[in-house]
């Protein structure tokens, strides 16, 4: 038995923190939490007393096949590249990430790796996954940014052509969710980034073909997890009945968008997630990446303000494995970017434990720091709540009871 003693914790359930508390682990899992736990005879006692302890973040939307480190792999391109994820999965353990949704991979590279790591076998974040995108064909991101990358067509995507009807699109989200899938992952959006600011715009799904992917998915027992590019296409996912919307204003889309009442009454009403990725528009465009484009992260965080305000369900997550957005360090400045939108540091470290734990359908296992879920736990070595940078402040890592980064916890 490890008994963590004099631990201010932040349980993940969004209760405030109970000082000098008491967590005891054994074989993987929590055993007791709480500020009344007694530690039994024999048990390791590690005294965490001025630390703080929560729930291992969790990243509710990255890439994790992506990554420019792989581009110079023989006979490798473009970045949906699952190889080993060696680099990444370091990133993000070192930063107290200890799960991730990844959404849009090499398939069924990506699944095969999930069963890995959840058998054991790899030290890694858990991961749930979507496998395959679904989208148009000549559509948005496989013609666009990936520019019709042949591989990347047969192993990461599902393309639904114009006229395609219930037939086909039945059979396209069975036939990827018989791969072994967590959720389906279905682009809306019809902006060419690349060619701004040509107006250029691209073949999209139509809202009939949007509503039956989402109805195959859900009679298969999957979620459905929507990319959308700005607020007109979160309007259109929401309409068809979408589980989570992805993004929420990303470069080179209006300016001036602004969320209105009835959407933000949708949302709420339908219990609609949205993960913002502002991290991600704001990365792209400090990088000077957004073609000359003027800077939508104004918007975005305007629109997830009056969301928060709102009462919508808000998830934490990077678009990590884009360029510019780095594995495990963009999540700890999208809780910051959060914080700025409106939401506490206790709410913004909730999200992103609790919170996203039940966006993965996890909530059972992981996410919050109670008798019976993993051990899947972050200490830091300051108080999030006094400033919500200390998450940044990272002393001890464990997942599921493994100690996977050590800055000077058990070593002392
Ligand atoms: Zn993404």
């Amino acid at each position: 038995m490890l008994a963590f003693v004099h631990a201010n914790l932040i349980d993940g359930t969004g209760r405030d923190p109970r000082p000098c508390s008491t967590v005891l682990i054994q074989g993987g899992s929590i055993i007791a939490a709480g500020a009344d736990v007694d530690v039994p005879v024999g048990s390791v006692v590690v005294d965490l007393r001025g630390k703080t302890l929560l729930p291992g973040f969790i990243d509710a939307h990255l890439h994790l096949g992506g990554s420019d480190s792989l581009d110079d792999r023989m006979g490798n391109h473009g970045r949906h590249f699952t190889w080993d994820y060696s680099y990444n999965i370091a990133r993000l353990m070192a930063w107290g990430v200890t799960a991730v949704r990844s959404g849009g991979d090499w398939t069924p590279e990506i699944l095969e790796f999930r069963d890995e790591v959840e058998a054991g076998a790899v030290r890694a974040p858990h991961i749930v996954a979507p496998g395959r995108f679904v989208q148009a064909y000549e559509g948005h991101p496989l013609s666009t940014v990936y520019m019709n990358d042949p591989a990347i067509m047969q192993n990461a995507c599902v393309l639904i052509h114009e006229g395609d009807g219930a037939d086909r699109i039945g059979a396209s989200v069975r036939r990827a969710v018989s791969e072994g899938v967590d959720m389906v992952k279905v682009f809306c959006g019809d902006d060419d980034k690349l060619r701004y600011p040509d107006d250029t715009t691209v073949p999209s799904l139509t809202d009939e073909q949007l509503r039956l992917v989402v109805r195959f998915a859900h009679e298969a027992g999957k979620r459905v997890m929507c990319h959308i590019d700005d607020l007109c296409d979160m309007g259109r996912a929401v309409d068809a009945g979408v589980d989570t919307v992805e993004h929420v204003c990303n470069v080179c889309t209006d300016p001036d968008q602004e969320i209105g009442e009835e959407l933000l009454a949708k949302l709420v009403e339908h219990g609609v997630c949205v993960t913002p990725t502002i991290v991600a528009t704001a990365e792209h465009e400090e990088h000077g990446f957004a073609n000359g484009a003027p800077p939508v992260a104004p918007a975005a965080r305007r629109a997830v303000s009056k969301m928060i305000q709102a009462g919508v369900r808000i998830g934490v997550g990077t678009d990590a494995g884009i360029p510019f957005v780095a594995y495990g360090e963009s999540l700890h400045r999208e809780m910051r970017e959060l914080v700025g939108c409106g939401m506490t540091p206790l709410q913004a470290v909730s999200a992103c434990t609790g919170g996203n734990a039940k966006i993965l359908q996890r909530d059972a296992l992981y996410g919050t720091v109670e008798a019976g879920k993993l051990a899947d736990l972050v200490v830091l070595g300051s108080d999030p709540l006094d400033d919500i940078e200390n998450t940044r402040d990272i002393a001890l890592v464990m997942r599921a009871g493994r100690v996977v980064v050590d800055n000077g916890i058990l070593s002392e």
